[in-house]
């Protein structure tokens, strides 16, 4: 459906990263006209997005330029297979996928600066003083918002890292492998935890990040780049050639937006999740969400931004949000020495139980369960600073553990992509309540340890140059899947 181009706007989107440019794309997609509004022009987004291929949606897994099925992480010396296939995205991919998508769209270069109420529109303005009128307007403007500002409770909690994109002669990391964490070996200066986050991008070529999860105050990108060459050096893998540098630093824990006026998406809209830090994934399942209820709204007479906030805030996932920011909290009382523990004893968790504590969608009640889990399995001296900052929250403690043992309540958004069905999660959307046994049974005891299907699948959806795995299009896929679980071997055996 292409609306007309002399028809009034429907909606102004500002920011073009993933989020905007998707919401954009789902919005147009329903035939409203939409006017995306960013400094710039259509450009590849610069950071490195990393997804498990099964958070994707299906159209979005052909923008991987890498899927990664030998995925690890080192909390201590030997490697805990995740066996959950990871995948760098291909920016300008994805954009270009985005922008077909989202067919003939209006674009403004500026800024936004202010937007107010105009009869039944919002009138949007920019510092270049262009005035965009529409009855939707979403701020999708990132970390910092444009119109509407994030809300950090108790202060901004970041995530930092410095990575390189070079090329070594002895590799930094496992050939073939993408290691989600690598905890082993902690290198100065400053105690700050932080980990490994490393891929093979094929051949010579490697992406190694320097990480902290979440800290307040953060590292800073001289002692994370200092502490990155550090432990190049001391593992006798330094680059020999940079191709590229990154430095990530965005807030971990904004809260769930406030409902009135424009619409909050993205990362300006608390969709980073507080506990992993992705989000992409996120804003291109939940838009067309939003968007249909914009659509929707212009029938019913209902205000769009209500319809779009109670779309993508239903009750649950605001529970949820609770429950995650917590563990922010959690996580931000652990000590170097105690953050590896913890993550061994995350890890070690059923899959299905830490795929869905890492889902947004998860309802409050099995993210409760599953900390409850956790806890129980974590060495005293790490309990205690969680038992911390539970009690430091007690009405929201006290609602996590009120879900966790009473009725928890389905998500009401939809089933994920057909990647996550073969990891064992079934293609029906969550039921909207259903009674606690039920639930712990769908969101954690669904298990499939072998993990053959996502394997296969995780195979299936690369495409690009996704040389690193052997994922060549034209490869026997089942002699492939064959090396891979022989690959795979010592780590399951160990
Ligand atoms: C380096 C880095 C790496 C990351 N890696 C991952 C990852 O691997 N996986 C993952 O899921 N998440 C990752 N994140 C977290 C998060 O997903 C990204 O920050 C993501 O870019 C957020 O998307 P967004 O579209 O909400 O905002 P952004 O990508 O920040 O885009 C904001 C847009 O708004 C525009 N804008 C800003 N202010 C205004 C204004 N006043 N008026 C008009 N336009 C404006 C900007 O120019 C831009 O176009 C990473 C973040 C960083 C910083």
């Amino acid at each position: 459906m292409s609306p007309r181009p002399d028809r009034p706007l429907d909606a102004v989107v500002i920011g073009a990263g993933p989020a905007g440019l998707t919401l954009a794309a789902e919005l147009a997609r329903t035939g409203q006209r939409v006017q995306v509004v960013a400094p710039h022009g259509p450009q590849a987004f610069p950071a490195t997005y990393g997804a498990w291929l099964d958070d994707l949606p299906d159209w979005a897994q052909a923008s991987a330029a890498h899927v990664w099925t030998d995925v690890r992480v080192y909390t201590g010396q030997q490697p805990t297979p995740l066996l959950r296939p990871y995948a760098l995205l291909d920016n300008d991919h994805l954009r270009r996928t985005l922008m077909d998508r989202a067919g003939p769209t209006g674009w403004t270069r500026g800024t936004v600066i202010h937007a107010q109420r105009d009869g039944t529109l919002w009138a949007v303005h920019t510092r270049e003083g262009d005035v965009l009128r529409a009855p939707f307007v979403a701020d999708a403007a990132g970390h910092s918002g444009s119109l509407t500002r994030p809300h950090h409770p108790g202060g901004a909690a970041l995530q930092t890292a410095y990575g390189l994109t070079a090329e070594f002669d002895t590799p930094p990391s496992a050939p073939g492998a993408m290691v989600w964490m690598d905890y082993r070996t902690p290198h100065g200066p400053g105690d700050d935890p932080t980990f490994l986050y490393a891929m093979h991008l094929g051949g010579r070529r490697y992406f190694v990040e320097e990480t902290s999860l979440i800290a307040r105050p953060a590292p800073t990108r001289a002692q994370l780049s200092q502490r990155l060459h550090a432990r190049l050096r001391a593992q006798g893998t330094p680059p020999t050639r940079v191709l590229h540098e990154e430095w990530v630093a965005f807030p971990m824990n904004a809260a769930a937006p406030a409902p009135g006026g424009p619409l909050a998406f993205g990362a300006a809209g608390g969709l980073v999740h507080p506990i992993s830090g992705f989000q992409v994934a996120d804003a291109l399942r939940t838009a067309p969400l939003v968007a249909r209820a914009v659509a929707q709204s212009r029938s019913t007479g209902a205000d769009p931004h209500d319809a779009a906030w109670a779309a993508l805030w239903t009750p649950e996932r605001r529970a949820a949000r609770e429950v995650h920011l917590l563990g922010v909290q959690a996580l931000l009382n652990l000590t170097g020495e105690q953050l590896a523990p913890f993550f061994q004893a995350f890890f070690a968790l059923p899959p299905a139980a830490w795929h869905a504590f890492l889902d947004p969608d998860t309802p409050s009640g099995p993210l409760a369960r599953t900390m409850l889990r956790l806890f129980t399995r974590l060495p005293t001296r790490t309990r205690l600073p969680l038992a911390r900052a539970a009690l430091a929250h007690p009405a929201v403690s006290a609602r996590a553990l009120r879900s966790a043992l009473n009725a928890s309540t389905g998500s009401a958004h939809p089933p994920r992509s057909s990647a996550r069905q073969a990891d064992g999660m079934t293609d029906n959307p969550r039921p909207e309540s259903t009674d606690h046994t039920a639930a712990d049974q769908t969101v954690l005891d669904r298990e499939d340890l072998n993990q053959t299907q996502p394997v296969t699948d995780g195979m299936q959806g690369a495409t690009g140059s996704a040389d690193a795995n052997g994922l060549d299009p034209d490869a026997d896929l089942a002699e492939r899947v064959a090396e891979l679980r022989e690959n795979l071997r010592p780590l399951t055996e160990s």
